[in-house]
């Protein structure tokens, strides 16, 4: 087969589209043959190596696809030959304390496909059914394939680890990238008022499509200095919170007395300097989240495949062109979501 894959770590060029021995489906695994997959931020830090981790090279890298069942290993009960299926990243032991009380994201062993273990950016790939769920067949490849990682991500932290509610205001940061644009959609869903930031008056036009109430322009004004004067110096009562060191300290400064900020990612870096005395004295909440449960996953890929949240694609591109893809990512150029497909499927 073929497969995106780096044998090193570094910068875009480590990347190749090149032959790959077939994969076999082991116990408890599914052979899917892909019809594509979005990026996401995590394949660029995985393409430029993370502390801690420890590749078996080459690597293929890919968190999200989707594609049909071609084969199935010994043990397989869920999924038969021809199901539409799509890739659930996150890998669980089953075993632990946390995954005995059905919190596989918290699982002691817990691990991504694409990050931690071979990706899914390839003509084939091996799936543990675990890792997989159903797709109607009315769903698009490009749908099926780039919905999974930010769409549970954003539903986990917003809803279960947030607990937000009809009522509430909530500040989403980013809302053009994948995270931000699903987190909008989901909080509009709840009946959340929803204040979105972006860079370009192009992208705050489309965080509006996905149902911002109010739009900041973060290149031309203080997001924290709008979010108090627009609220009348209360503030919002949830930030989301995946940016990081750039927005983290306007992040506590835009919340509400009792507010809350979520985050499950820090692209800009993870260590900036945070305010002790406004935690304490307004009574903040610090919440993080990764990824999400089987269960919730199930529920909120429903909701995407009967048409209520729908992932924006940016662009779709043959695997050969991987490197332009990751280009896409890195730059922030547009907006929704970066699609590979084999160059065998175009
Ligand atoms: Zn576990």
């Amino acid at each position: 087969m073929k497969a995106v894959q780096f044998s090193e770590h570094g910068d875009r060029d480590v990347i190749d589209y090149g032959e790959f021995p077939d994969p076999e489906p082991g116990r408890g695994e599914v052979l899917v043959d892909v019809k594509a997959g979005a990026l996401n931020h995590l394949d660029i830090w995985t393409r430029k190596g993370l502390p801690g981790i420890d590749l078996e090279m080459p690597h293929i890298p890919g968190s999200d696809a989707a594609g049909v069942v071609r084969d199935v290993g010994e043990g397989v009960t869920r999924f038969e030959e021809g199901d539409h299926v799509a890739v659930s990243a996150g890998v669980s032991c089953g075993e632990c304390e946390f995954c005995r009380h059905g919190e596989e994201s918290q699982c002691v062993r817990f691990s991504i496909i694409g990050e931690h273990q071979r990706g899914v950016h390839s003509e084939l790939a091996a799936v543990p059914q675990d890792n997989l769920v159903p797709v109607p067949d009315h769903v698009d490849w490009e749908v099926a394939g780039s919905a999974s990682l930010v769409f549970q991500t954003a539903w986990r932290m917003l809803l279960t680890q947030g607990e937000l509610g009809p009522s509430e205001s909530v500040l989403v940061l980013g809302a053009s990238g994948g995270v931000g644009h699903a987190a909008v959609q989901i909080a509009d869903h709840v009946g959340a008022e929803v204040y979105a930031t972006a860079s370009s008056e192009e992208k705050l036009r489309y965080a509006e499509e996905c149902g911002a109430d109010h739009v900041i322009n973060y290149e031309e004004t203080d997001f924290a200095d709008e979010i108090r004067e627009h609220t009348g110096r209360r503030g919002v009562d949830m930030v989301v919170d995946h940016i990081g060191a750039a927005t983290w300290h306007d992040s506590l400064k835009s919340l509400a007395k009792g507010g809350r900020v979520v985050t499950c990612g820090a692209t800009t870096g993870g260590r900036p300097e945070t305010d002790i005395n406004r935690i304490f004295w307004n009574q903040l909440k610090v919440i993080g989240s990764t990824m999400a449960t089987p269960g919730e996953v199930d529920d909120v890929l429903e909701l995407v495949w009967d048409g209520t949240f729908e992932p924006r694609i940016r662009e779709t591109l043959p695997m050969s062109e991987a490197a332009r893809a990751h280009e896409m990512i890195e730059d922030r150029e547009g907006f929704g979501k970066v699609v590979v497909r084999p160059d065998s499927e175009l």
